[in-house]
């Protein structure tokens, strides 16, 4: 499972990049490959849900803390469309106290989500708590990446929309 202190101390980063380089240097279906089973169970411990933008305004409505920071996979594809996430709670704190983010209210955390419009907002589990919002970016984003190798991780979030 990722931790807050994956995230502020750069673990988080480089198990991304791992998984995207593996990607990358291998074709086909991961699904009977064992190093695929293993990336596939640790992403899965992230229980990621696609939001619409509803039900994301719930989780920042709900929250103690909020922050706005670069999503995270960005710095790996600098050259890609620049997208800002929302950290909720605990990790808002720490992504901000580590330089990653900034304190944000719900309307600005809200109109940082509407601005990425074409970007899927996916919802991440950190420490145990749905705590990271991204407007995430298909062609660099482990979860979709792994979709397409039939490592089947993205849940739609069944709740009203
Ligand atoms: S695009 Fe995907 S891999 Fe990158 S930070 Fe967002 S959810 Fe994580």
């Amino acid at each position: 499972m990722g931790t807050i202190a994956d995230y502020t101390g750069g673990f988080i980063l480089e198990s991304i990049r791992k998984a995207l380089h593996y990607f990358d240097s291998t074709e086909g279906p991961l699904t009977q490959d064992e190093k695929g089973k293993r990336l596939h169970k640790n992403i899965n411990e992230f229980e990621p849900l696609i939001l619409s933008l509803n039900q994301a305004g719930e989780y920042i409505r709900k929250a103690k803390s909020i922050a706005i920071g670069e999503r995270v996979c960005r710095v790996l594809h600098p050259e890609s469309v620049y997208t800002e996430s929302v950290f909720l709670n605990e990790l808002a704190m720490e992504m901000v106290a580590s330089g990653h983010a900034r304190i944000a209210s719900i309307e600005e955390a809200e109109e940082c989500l509407q601005k990425s419009a074409g970007h899927p907002l996916i919802i991440s589990k950190v420490s145990g708590e749905y705590l990271e919002i991204c407007p995430s970016y298909p062609p660099d984003c482990v979860y979709w990446r792994a979709e397409k190798r039939g490592l089947h991780c993205l849940e739609r979030n069944k709740q009203a929309q």
